[in-house]
């Protein structure tokens, strides 16, 4: 009845997406830097942080099935494309390329503007004394790598192993190819279950303006200004060198390759990359990036279905450029100076853990010790960048994003002659 009253008006999911991750930012302001009483805050808060965890749960309860189909059809599809033998060689080169320039960047960024040299480590004592960090060895790393990467591909999906996911994912689309006629049931059924998938992702994503709402009015308002303060030189040498690669290194990379107008790239595929800010997770954003870039730019869908999940898996820059800073960061907070061949060793772990680091939030965190165990700095440092990794999360985790869809705009224009989009 009061639709009838009210005069028509439609906003698209976009400006909805844009409207709520504003909104985050002023509640968040509001409500945790605020001289509003505290209880109210709590439940104001408390709700907020329920409307992000359904949002965020939604888009991982698609993930599997999302990442077992597209990855299985995307292979299975191509097998009548001459080309398609070229698609890993050129993700690999392309991942590994542009994880090594975001490492590399990263490093250069430090060594000039040695942010942390002077601060006193001692302010940190008390966390990094109760902080208990896994030892781990680049051997024990390998092991686990090894027996996670081969599963059952049920436990696997109960588990949410997505490596595992993929890899099971691939014997079985390479099989699909091999037998041809033989199996066209089950690649029917698996292209059915991929359309299936996206028809739930796209009910998932009319939340999405109400979840990232949520998650960025909790992600604002929790922060530790104090500590952001302290660390401020730190942190905005951290955002404007990942800013650096996600607006001018990558961008300039699609050009280059795929000549598409960087403008019409972010235009394109704005929702996933506000959706990576306010989740920090690049897997759960997969299903909104796979939308964005077969239905806004166009790009071949049996490619982007492959490409997307294997890159965001093997291919994080924002991770690998994050990671060799703040062992950069942490080796000047302890006097300590790195030699060429360690900063050499810095890039080169830095890249593996990322490609080690699951596309969940903080991720990073996690892999952050075998960079530092690598050049001998103290593991127990990360107590002090888990402190302040929610924000900085935000950022790694879009350009992530952001680095694995131009990896399907670049894959597609060197396996196929014609450009993607006119
Ligand atoms: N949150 C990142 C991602 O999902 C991983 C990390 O660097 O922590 O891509």
């Amino acid at each position: 009845m009061l639709k009838s009253f009210l005069p028509p008006m439609k906003i698209s999911l976009n400006t909805q997406i844009f409207l709520g991750a504003l909104a985050g930012v002023v509640f968040g302001i509001t409500l945790g830097h605020s001289a509003l009483p505290s209880a109210l805050c709590r439940h104001f808060l408390f709700g907020f942080d329920i409307l992000g965890k359904i949002f965020i749960n939604l888009l991982k309860m698609i993930m599997i099935p999302l990442v077992f189909s597209s990855i299985t059809a995307g292979i299975a599809n191509l097998k009548n494309s001459p080309q398609s033998g070229r698609i890993w060689p050129t993700l690999i080169f392309y991942s590994l390329t542009t994880t090594a320039l975001a490492a590399i960047t990263g490093l250069t960024a430090m060594n000039l503007i040695k942010p942390g040299v002077g601060l006193d480590i001692h302010l940190f004592k008390e966390s990094m004394s109760s902080f208990q960090p896994n030892s781990i060895s680049i051997g024990d790393s390998f092991r686990h790598f090894v027996d996670t990467i081969f599963m059952n591909p049920l436990a696997a999906m109960s588990q949410n192993n997505i490596l595992a996911v993929v890899v099971f994912a691939v014997f079985l689309g390479i099989a699909l190819v091999v037998l041809d006629k033989k199996s066209q049931t089950v690649l029917n059924l698996v292209n059915e279950l991929f359309e299936i998938t996206m028809t739930i992702v796209r009910w998932i994503m009319r939340l999405a303006p109400w979840g990232i709402m949520g998650l960025i009015t909790n992600l604002i308002a929790q922060q530790n200004v104090q500590l952001l303060f302290v660390l401020s030189k730190y942190i905005l040498v951290v955002v404007s060198t990942t800013l650096f690669h996600g607006l001018i290194t990558l961008p300039i990379i699609l050009w280059l390759i795929t000549k598409i107008s960087p403008l019409k790239f972010f235009f394109a595929m704005k929702e996933a990359l506000i959706t990576a800010f306010s989740t920090s997770s690049s897997t759960a954003t997969l299903p909104v990036s796979l939308r964005c870039i077969t239905e806004n730019l166009k790009i071949d869908k049996h490619i982007a279905r492959f490409v997307l999940p294997v890159g965001a898996i093997l291919n994080m820059d924002g991770t690998a450029m994050y990671e060799a800073m703040a062992a950069l960061f942490v080796a000047n907070l302890c006097g300590a100076h790195l030699s060429l061949v360690s900063e050499i060793i810095v890039v080169l772990t830095a890249m593996t853990a990322s490609i080690g680091a699951p596309g969940i939030p903080s991720a990073g965190m996690v892999t952050m010790i075998l960079v530092l165990q690598s050049v001998g700095l103290p593991a127990q440092a990360v107590a002090i960048l888990i402190a302040i990794d929610r924000p900085l999360d935000t950022i790694r985790t879009v350009v992530n994003v952001e680095g694995d869809c131009i990896g399907a705009c670049v894959v597609q224009k060197i396996v196929s002659t014609a450009s993607p989009i006119d």
